[in-house]
This record gives C-alpha cells, structure tokens and sequence, in this order.
C-alpha cells in the first residue's frame, strides 16, 4: 500500500521544481478538497484513491504545465467519481480548471477502445476534438500513465483492453505531441501485458547482457567524453538500451531473433548550443567509422512534431553499430516533453495565446515527415469543429460533417439502413430525425421493412453530401412517375409565374434548344431530376428564360410579318397555349384580358400586343368592337379554345347591389356553397346607395361561369352582374 504523505511530497516537490513561483496554498487547497471528495474511495491495491490525482498531478507538474493544469489534474476524477459539480469546482479554482476536469470526464466516459485498425485515427481524432484545450489531452494522457503504472492490480481483461487502448490512442498521441519519454514507457508497460512472453524475453535478455551492456556504454562514453572535453566543449554523454517496445518492433518489421539485432544502443550528447552540434558530430565521425546513409540532420528541419536532432550511426569498439543523437539541452526538453514543454519556456518569458498557437502552427505546417498528415489530423484541436464524431451500437466510429443529424448518420451506415428509418435513439434515447449529434453520441437507427423511405424533407435537414446524394438516388429511382408530377407542376408553377408559355417547351424548333441549354434528353428526365431535388425549377427556368423570350419575340416578328389578319382557317395549328390556339402562331405567349376575362365557351379573339404576344378578349368585349378598323385589323388574329382545355380560368364579374350589411359574406357564402375557387372579392360603395362587388374566381368554362352567375343574381339585393372589370 502506499502512502498519501509520500506521494504529496513528491508532487509538491514536482511542482516546486518545474513550476515558478506558484501559489502553494492554492495546491494544498486542491490537495484537501479533492482529499474529501474521494475519502470513501479506494484504488485497487486498498490504498487511498487520493494517491492517484497526487500522481497524475506530478506527472502534469514534470511535463511542465501550468497552475490550472496541475490543479485540473488534482480534481480531474471529481466530477466522474464524487458528487464535486462544475460550478462548484468553478467558483473554488476558477473556470479554466472546473473546464479542464470537465474535458477530462467526457474523455473518461466516452469509450476509445475498437477492434478495427481502420478506426484508430477516427479515435484519435475524436479524443482530439472533444478535448479543445490541448492541456485536457495532456491530463488525461498523464492519467493513463499512472493507471498504466499500476496495472498490475487490474483484472487481466482489464489489463489487456486498457494496454490495447494505449496502445491505439495514448502511445500515438504522445508520439505526436512529441512526448517521447512518456510514449516509450506506455509503450513498454502495454507490451508487458499484450505480449507477456516476448516482453519477458526481451527483458531476461537485456538482463542476461547488462554487465556486457554496461561495460560497452561505459567504454564508449568515456571515450566520448574525453575527446570533447580535450576540445573545450561542455557536453553531458550518456548511453542507453533502447527502450523495450521499440526492439520487440525491430524484432517483428525484422523478422530477427534478439542475439541478430545489432543496434540496441543509443547514446546522447547534450550540449549547450547549434554550432557545438555540428562540431560534436565531427568528433564522432573523426572517433568512429560511420555506417553510411544514416545520417540525419533534424535541426535544420525539425520533425512535425518540433522534434531536433542530429542523427548518425557509427561503428564501435567490437564491431557493434550504435546511434548517436547529439542535441542541445533545450531541444532534449522538447524531445523528452514535446508540446507540454513549450509551457516551460513560457513561464520564464512573456507566454502568450499567440505563441500557443504558433507552436501548434508551425507544428501543422511542417510536412517533412510522412506522417505529416497524421499530425495535422491530430492536432487541429480547433480546426475539428467542422466534424463530428459518433458510434454505432457496436462501437464503429463514424465521422460526420458538424450539425448532422441520424438522417446523415443512417445513411453513412447504409442506403438500405436510411430508406427504411423510421426513427432514431441517441444515447438510448428516441430522439427526432433532426436532431443534430454530439461528439461520442451512441446512434441506433431504428428501421422498419413497412417504411414508405425518405421524405423530400430530409433533403433539406441532413448536412452531409453522402445522405443528400443517397436520398435523391432513392427518389430518382423509386419514384419516377411522382417525380416527373411532382416535376412537372413545379416546373410550370415556376413558368407561369415568370410569365412564359408552357407550349414553348414543346416547340419543335424552341424545345429541343432549351433541352440542350438544361442538359437533358428529354423533357421527362427534367421533370424527374426537378422532382428528385437534382435541380430547382427556380434553376431551370432561370437557364432558359432568356432563351424563350429571344425565340418568342422572334416568333411574333415573324408572324405578324407574313400574315396579318388574312389566315387560312384551314391550317389550324395544333399546339394550344393555355388552353387556347392562335392561328398560324407556334408557341406564342398568351394573356387573358381583364376588361373581359374570357373562359371556354366564349367566343374570342386575339390581339397582338406590343410586348407580350397575344391578349385574348371575347369577340362582344368593347375593347374588341373596333377591331375591324384598317388602323387596327393587322393586329386582331384569330383564336379559338383548344379541346382539351380543362384546366381552371380566371374570370370576373362586377355585381351591381344595393347597399346593405352582410352582402359580401353572402356572396362569399354562396360561392363557397358553389364550390368555386374565389381568388379575390371586393365590394366598393357607390354614392346613391349602391355598391359594386368584384369577384374573381377560377371555372372550367363558360357554362360553369354563367351557373354561378345566376346564384349570385339569386341573392337578395344584387340587381345585376358584368363580365370582367373596369
Ligand atoms: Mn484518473
């Protein structure tokens, strides 16, 4: 069992040592709460569970980091384990510490453990963005240490998914974030417990070898030492074994048995400045051969993640090959602490937001090494809002754009999945189809085989191109004939209201060229496309309109040209435009006039107007009535309804009434009872006691019209009726 008063020296003196000028009280202050919080609490071993923020504590403290981190780590299992809150944590160490526990519980609850090696970097990068601030990874990274310190008192299943976990997200990480010191020995306790026997082997080998080990390091140091020394150069020499896990790797990529891997050996010199580097190289090279091509100059170009040294291999006394990195004592803290070191630098100086950023910068833009990539994924702790990671069920990572919803979740697992959702579970809980996910969010998606598939809706609630391209793949295929309605009516709503004549698409001299201008075989695949989402009727219309105006204004032209009045009423043309053909006029744009308002079943005639093709006024409307007058007969052209017009006109009428309360909600209830679409209904009062009702409504034909006429005449104090308006 060990001891709180042991372990509490021990981090005080870390953070003495590592922090200047720190306010111890506020230490102790953490130190007694966190104490009281997990005082029912004990470790595996029986001892304390205090013992364990204590040592993590010291960790933070030895990586360098500041106050709150070291504070953050005092309380980082109060929140997860003890009934400590946020706010409470907030207003006794400050926001920045109850944010860093609170970083360090969501990483501590969410699940890092997969079995596909294809996840692992989704892992990564989603332990990354739930962090957002750099020192939660680190806390947290200091945390596994410890309990990977002491894992000898878990279960053995325990210990094998913590030391693959480790080994998946802690041991990278720290490689990234250039902790060396630390990846090594996660590294090293993870290989003690996934291989027992090759990592018993390796040890009893390097034990069998130590004296021999020793007595080599020692000889080559001391030659090391005593050239530079000679030079006047201040150097500290020193060899080692590499570390366990890293000759276990050689072993396996290798394919050797231990006694055939040569370089085990490692040494360091440390010195004070760049120009000592180079020189302290060129004593090496001058004491020993050198293995050619091994040589690596990483102060001129640092590693991504800032990692400096020069490297070389050189041959020794014996014949035994060992490598030599020769750095200065401020590149060995990077080497040894990586990004946690930079803290370090800035408690001596002037440290600034500015340059935390710069370190991850530059970190970002180096792209020397080849997993440069790697690091840049791994390290956008900001740069990862624009993604969001959740799970299956089964724990499969799925990336997703930010603000995506189980729609865009369902469909990154498959088509089959979101055709047939019906709804959706988010941490166990039914949620709507529209509810943007969280990182670390268990998605379930609950389907059906009864499911009618997608609504058009969703098109506009997912963020992600995968579920939108899926959705109008299902609708383009399982819903041709709906879309090419659905199409269809958009289409020519969006016509109509851009005033343009639905005939011109079926033009055979117009249509094709606008096919061509849209892109599109046929008018039918355009319908479909509009009706599946791939294009808006806003759109196409928008790339044709200019086209349909230039073709009908040359039409016009050239019609009024050639024939004037004079038609040939045998060559009747086939094409109606809303509902009406004009004589010898292909796909000419028509309008109905107000004075009259025309409907099927009227006689009419049209007139070619000066910019809107042809208007159409019953042959009895005044307008018309001189239209047999040489200044104006070019003009007048023939027209007459087309069979098939069966769709909706607007007419009006003006009632003639006598003045009294209620009478236009009699004549809207009397056009209610008629079943008439009434578009518009306005009653005007006249001097001598009378009033003048407008009513404007929708009727198939002249026979509807004049039915709903006499039931307006029908009401008690209209005395007359008009076609059209004034
Ligand atoms: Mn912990």
């Amino acid at each position: 069992m060990e001891s709180f008063s042991e372990h509490y020296e021990s981090m005080c003196a870390a953070v003495q040592k590592h922090l200047i000028g720190i306010d111890m009280a506020l230490i102790e202050q953490a130190v007694a709460y966190a104490s009281d919080k997990h005082k029912d609490q004990k470790r595996k071993d029986g001892s304390p569970y205090i013992i364990h923020p204590l040592a993590v504590a010291e960790i933070v403290a030895e990586m360098g980091l500041d106050m709150d981190a070291v504070l953050g780590a005092l309380l980082h299992d109060c929140i997860e384990d003890t009934d400590a809150s946020h706010d409470d944590i907030a207003k006794r160490f400050g926001s920045t510490v109850a944010e860093l526990v609170e970083g360090v519980t969501k990483l501590t609850r969410a699940n890092f453990s997969s079995t596909e090696q294809a996840q692992m970097e989704n892992l990564r990068k989603m332990f990354m963005a739930m962090s957002k601030d750099i020192r939660v990874v680190l806390i947290k990274i200091a945390d596994r240490l410890h309990n990977m310190r002491t894992m000898q008192y878990q279960s053995p299943a325990k210990q094998v998914s913590k030391c693959r976990e480790t080994m998946d997200i802690y041991a990278p990480l720290a490689h990234r974030l250039g902790m060396q010191k630390i990846k090594w020995e996660l590294e090293d306790i993870s290989l003690r417990y996934l291989d027992p026997e090759a990592y018993a082997q390796i040890m009893a080998y390097l034990k069998a070898h130590e004296e021999q080990d020793e007595a080599f390091m020692n000889a080559i140091q001391e030659r090391v030492t005593t050239r530079l020394q000679k030079v006047g150069i201040s150097n500290k020499t020193y060899g080692r074994i590499k570390h366990v896990y890293s000759i276990y790797r050689k072993m396996v990529t290798q394919n050797k048995s231990l006694s055939e891997l040569y370089d085990l050996y490692a040494f360091r010199v440390l010195v004070d400045n760049i120009p000592n580097c180079y020189n302290v190289l060129g004593h090496i090279h001058d004491l020993f051969n050198l293995v050619p091509g091994r040589f690596k100059d990483y102060i001129s170009t640092p590693k991504p993640n800032m990692y400096q040294s020069l490297h070389t291999t050189v041959i020794g006394t014996q014949g035994i090959p060992f490598e030599v990195q020769i750095r200065t004592w401020e590149m060995h803290e990077t080497a040894e602490y990586g990004i946690a070191a930079h803290w370090k630098y800035k408690q001596g100086g002037e440290g600034s937001n500015e340059k935390d950023f710069e370190w991850v910068r530059r970190l970002l833009e180096s792209q020397q090494d080849t997993d440069a990539e790697d690091y840049v994924n791994s390290l956008k702790i900001d740069m990862f809002d624009d993604e969001v990671f959740v799970f299956t069920p089964k724990g499969k990572i799925v990336s997703l754009p930010a603000g995506s919803t189980p729609i865009d979740f369902a469909y990154a697992i498959h088509s089959g999945v979101g055709n047939t959702m019906v709804g959706a579970k988010v941490m166990g809980r039914i949620t709507t189809i529209d509810t943007p996910l969280q990182n670390g969010d268990i998605v379930e998606i609950i389907t059906s085989k009864s499911a009618k598939g997608p609504s058009r809706d969703w098109l506009n609630i997912c963020k992600s191109n995968q579920a939108r391209t899926k959705i109008k793949q299902w609708f383009k295929k399982e819903k041709r004939e709906e879309n090419v309605a659905h199409g269809r009516s958009s289409f020519e709503a969006e016509m109509r209201r851009v005033g343009l004549p639905l005939s011109i698409t079926i033009d055979p001299e117009v249509g094709p060229q606008l096919l061509k201008k849209l892109s599109f075989d046929n008018w039918e695949d355009m319908y479909a496309a509009i009706g599946y989402g791939g294009l808006t009727a806003l759109k196409a219309v928008g790339r044709i309109r200019d086209d349909i105006n230039r073709a009908i204004k040359v039409q016009t032209n050239e019609k009024v040209l050639a024939n004037p009045v004079k038609t040939d009423p045998s060559k009747k043309n086939r094409h109606a435009v809303g509902g009406v053909i004009v004589e010898d006029m292909d796909s000419i744009m028509i309008k109905f006039a107000k004075c009259c308002t025309p409907v099927p079943g009227d006689d009419i005639i049209g007139f070619i107007t000066k910019g809107f093709g042809v208007s159409i006024h019953r042959c009895d409307c005044p307008n018309a009535a001189h239209r047999d007058e040489p200044i104006q007969a070019a003009r007048w052209v023939r027209v007459h309804w087309a069979n098939q017009a069966d769709q909706p006109f607007d007419t009006t009428l003006e009632l003639e009434c006598r003045t009294r309360d209620g009478l236009l909600l009699d004549v809207a209830t009397t056009m209610t009872a008629a079943r008439v679409r009434l578009k518009e209904l306005n009653g005007k009062d006249l001097p001598d006691g009378k009033s003048v009702f407008t009513v404007r409504f929708e009727v198939k034909n002249v026979q509807e019209l004049e039915s709903i006429r006499g039931k307006l005449l029908n009401i008690r104090d209209v005395l007359s009726s008009r076609r059209g308006q004034n």
